[in-house]
């Protein structure tokens, strides 16, 4: 069924994984892209310092542009940062600048740390289907506030050796801050990035993260794919940059079956 249904309530999914390249920003970019493309409105938030979710989306961020940074620390609604991303109907983007790298220890002091984000969007999510939080790669209080403002974790993991090392840590502390903080958190979502099927390590990784998270491991699974690598650097998604190439039609299943599998947790609209 290629039909995108959309949710009928609005879902907030933080993408976190402390390991850094397993994929999380790419994976945010061309799954945001894939749903927006097929009609849902949908909200990037960019966590990380490094600013790649912006830069992906092809967004301004350089010092001085309003970004999360400013909601986090300075109270700014959502909607005063929020750009809308070129050429992308329905998507919108909240950047991250350079200020952000100082937010990991601003945040230490200021009240509600853990809820910041929370609270700033509060207000706002009801206006998208699909808000996704692309956290950078730690598990510090960007995380924290990331876990605390969704109610789902997609994690992306990549295909290569020690591929779950880390992932026990992930999993302890999503549970710590659903049982303190935010009780309805879960993992929903599990994506394998980065698969190369001429490895055995590859089908070997497969079936121990499906033996680890069940149904939880999307059965889309995204190869190693030169054409999602370049993507960027020309201001793209895969999706739009080579519609056709094998990272770009994975990146589309993975959308459908995440937009599935949300119709099934609750009513579609
Ligand atoms: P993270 O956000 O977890 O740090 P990224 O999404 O930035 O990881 O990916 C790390 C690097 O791997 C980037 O250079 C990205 O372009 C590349 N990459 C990600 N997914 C793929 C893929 N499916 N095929 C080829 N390169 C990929
Ligand atoms: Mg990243």
């Amino acid at each position: 069924d290629i039909t995108m249904p959309r949710p009928a309530h609005p879902r907030v999914i933080g993408v976190a994984n402390q390991k850094g390249g397993v994929g999380k920003t790419t994976s945010v970019v061309n799954i945001a892209v894939a749903l927006a493309l097929h009609g849902n409105r949908v909200l990037v938030i960019d966590l990380d310092p490094q600013g790649n979710a912006s830069t992906g989306l092809d967004v301004p961020h350089h010092a001085g542009i309003p970004d999360v940074y400013d909601c986090l620390i300075d109270n700014t609604p959502i909607d005063d940062v929020v750009q809308q991303v070129q050429g992308i109907p329905n998507l919108w983007c909240v950047p991250a600048t350079i200020d952000l790298a100082g937010a990991e220890i601003e945040l230490v002091s200021v009240v509600a740390r853990e809820s910041r984000l929370a609270r700033a969007l509060q207000n706002h999510k009801a206006e998208y289907d699909y808000v996704f939080i692309d956290c950078p790669p730690s598990l510090g209080l960007l995380t924290v506030n990331a876990m605390v403002a969704a109610q789902e974790v997609m994690i992306p993991i990549q295909c290569e050796y020690y591929a779950l090392e880390g992932v026990q840590q992930l999993t302890s502390n999503i549970a710590l801050v659903k049982a303190h903080l935010n009780p309805r958190l879960d993992v929903t979502t599990v994506l394998l990035t980065m698969y190369d099927r001429r490895t055995r390590l590859a089908d070997a990784v497969e079936q121990d993260v499906r033996a680890h998270f069940g149904d939880k491991a999307l059965q889309a699974v995204i190869p190693r794919n030169v054409r999602v690598s370049e993507a960027p650097s020309y201001g793209q998604s895969v999706m739009t940059y080579d519609p056709g190439s094998r990272g770009a039609t994975s990146y589309f299943e993975a959308a459908l079956e995440i937009a599935h599998r949300g119709a099934a947790m609750g009513a579609t609209a």
